[in-house]
């Protein structure tokens, strides 16, 4: 069964497949088990022409998981490639037939008390899928305002992991801009130059060219943004930069995007009041736009190797 209830019927937690209302944990788990999380956020795209689910770059964003437990010191027991089959696996038995976020989240089992993470803490691994709608296309736009919050840097926290705890600052941040009237915020970074949005990455067009803070300029490393650059220098023809990028390179560009697996592209049509370009959705990130669409949901034949088809109809047909 795909819903019940607003949920779907299985999630994956510590080796097996259980039934959502049976996988809870004593209420005193609450609080310090977290704070040395890491997650992974993965998006399956629906195609209802070949009614075919696609997870997009599968491995890569497990790969990534098995990166951010190795630098917070957690044990992955389990294979890329059986993660990867448990993923598939749990997309089936929910007969998710619609766009999707699946979210692996692994964490300190037992910590309940405890402030400071012990060693040789046994890493508990949860993976739960949630429908999660593309807005690709769809028009939606942003406003931003650079937030008085810095980025988190690498002197302090990991800004290149998917660490929970660096979420606390991309809140603050988000919070603030929402509170000043903006949908959105872009961080600063600790040396004075323009890190991510919280939970996305940026880019700007000027002069035709795409250009991103580095992998340096205490961002995450996003698989999107990665994706994003081959598609700019591959299909759109443009030149990809990747440097350090300044504030008010922000007011000057033509076009500025976020880009992420849940911000996907998302236009920003406005920093601080100033307005980006001509304050509306400019023409690289519509380009952008459907080529990545067409990408993620399979029409597009160049880029199969991104996607991991999920057989969901053949399985339900069985
Ligand atoms: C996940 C995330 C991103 C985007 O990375 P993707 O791999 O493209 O999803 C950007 N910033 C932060 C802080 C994130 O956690």
């Amino acid at each position: 069964m795909a819903e019940q209830g607003g949920h779907p019927t299985y999630l994956w937690w510590n080796g097996e497949r259980r039934r959502w209302e049976d996988a809870t944990v004593h209420v005193t788990e609450l609080g310090w088990s977290t704070v040395g999380a890491v997650f992974e956020g993965i998006r399956a795209y629906w195609d209802d022409r070949t009614e075919e689910l696609h997870v997009f770059r599968l491995r890569e964003h497990l790969e990534r998981l098995a990166r951010s437990m190795k630098m917070v010191r957690l044990d992955l027991h389990y294979p890329v490639d059986e993660l990867s089959e448990t993923i598939l696996d749990l997309l089936r038995a929910n007969e998710v037939r619609e766009d999707t976020y699946i979210r692996p989240l692994a964490y300190s089992a037992d910590t309940s008390g405890k402030r400071f993470a012990q060693l040789g803490h046994q890493a508990a691994l949860l993976i739960n899928t949630s429908p999660m709608p593309s807005h690709l296309l769809s028009g939606t736009t942003q406003t931003a305002k650079v937030s008085s919050w810095r980025r988190v840097s690498d002197e302090t926290m990991p800004p290149r992991i998917k660490n929970l705890s660096n979420y606390r600052n991309g809140q603050l941040a988000g919070m603030e801009a929402r509170l000043d009237g903006y949908d959105t915020a872009f961080l600063i970074n600790a040396g004075g130059t323009v890190a991510e949005a919280p939970g996305a990455c940026v880019m700007l067009v000027r002069d035709g060219r795409l250009i991103t803070p580095d992998v340096t300029s205490s961002i995450l490393e996003s698989i999107t943004r990665d994706a994003l650059m081959v598609l700019a220098r591959e299909v759109l023809g443009l030149e990809v930069v990747e440097r350090q990028v300044d504030r008010t390179e922000l007011y000057l560009a033509d076009e500025v995007f976020t880009c992420g697996t849940a911000a996907e592209i998302t236009p920003i049509v406005g920093v601080d009041k100033y307005d980006v370009g001509s304050g509306e959705i400019g023409p690289v990130t519509r380009e952008l736009e459907q080529v990545f669409h067409d990408v993620l949901r399979g029409r597009e034949e160049r880029y199969a190797g991104w996607r991991t088809p999920v057989g969901v109809t053949a399985a339900a047909a069985v």
